[in-house]
């Protein structure tokens, strides 16, 4: 089924991204998965671990109201288009893999057209020619099933603890408090990351 949401909530997203773009679209479909599998959740039970850092996480964290900022939005960057989501009171949960096929038959002709675009050796037709494929491209995303576009599978990790340790200590080499859970132990002293991987660049 297509897209349920309202054009309004929608061009929300977009604003709140900043641009259209079809990495968009996936979240916005992505979330939708989330009520069908989940129910219609308060973001306060929902946590989400995404495997990337590109478009469509904007539209997962507006829609969806896991955000980085409220620690239920988890990032592994792995690179792939896919979302965990779970319900934190009953440990259920799902992930969700962007199918290949979802955008194989324009892939390589869009990103050939990208690439002349981005380093300004297309030409004005190859221009126009790149903007309609984005174009068909988020309006497939919306149209379609939201099976048609994702695998749908149990979550292959456990659920992130909710637990926010807020002990801090002070780094050693520059003196800056850091959250205990992100110090580094070396030679004896406890160090932030930014310390510690300078200090082993010299070893
Ligand atoms: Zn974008
Ligand atoms: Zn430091």
């Amino acid at each position: 089924m297509a897209c349920k949401l309202s054009q309004k909530t929608i061009s929300n997203v977009i604003k709140f991204h900043g641009h259209s773009c079809p990495g968009l679209r996936i979240g916005i479909r992505a979330s939708e998965l989330v009520r069908r599998e989940l129910g219609d959740l308060p973001d306060a039970r929902l946590v989400c671990i995404a495997e990337t850092d590109m478009c469509g996480v904007d539209a997962v964290q507006y829609l969806t109201g896991c955000t980085y900022g409220k620690g239920n939005l988890v990032h592994r960057d792995y690179g792939k288009t896919a979302f965990t989501f779970f319900d934190r009171e009953t440990g259920r949960g799902f992930r969700c893999l962007l199918r290949s096929g979802a955008r194989e038959d324009m892939a390589e002709e869009m990103s050939s057209l990208q690439q002349k675009t981005a380093s300004g050796e297309a030409n004005e037709a190859e221009q126009a020619r790149s903007k309609e494929f984005r174009r068909l491209m988020e309006e497939r995303l919306m149209v379609s099933d939201l099976d048609q576009l994702f695998e749908v599978m149990e979550p292959n990790v456990a659920m992130p603890r909710n637990a926010r340790i807020l002990a801090s200590l002070v780094c050693e080499a520059c003196g800056e408090e850091t959250m205990e859970s992100r110090t580094r132990r070396f030679a004896g002293k406890t160090l932030c990351q930014p310390c510690f991987n300078k200090v082993e660049q010299k070893v």
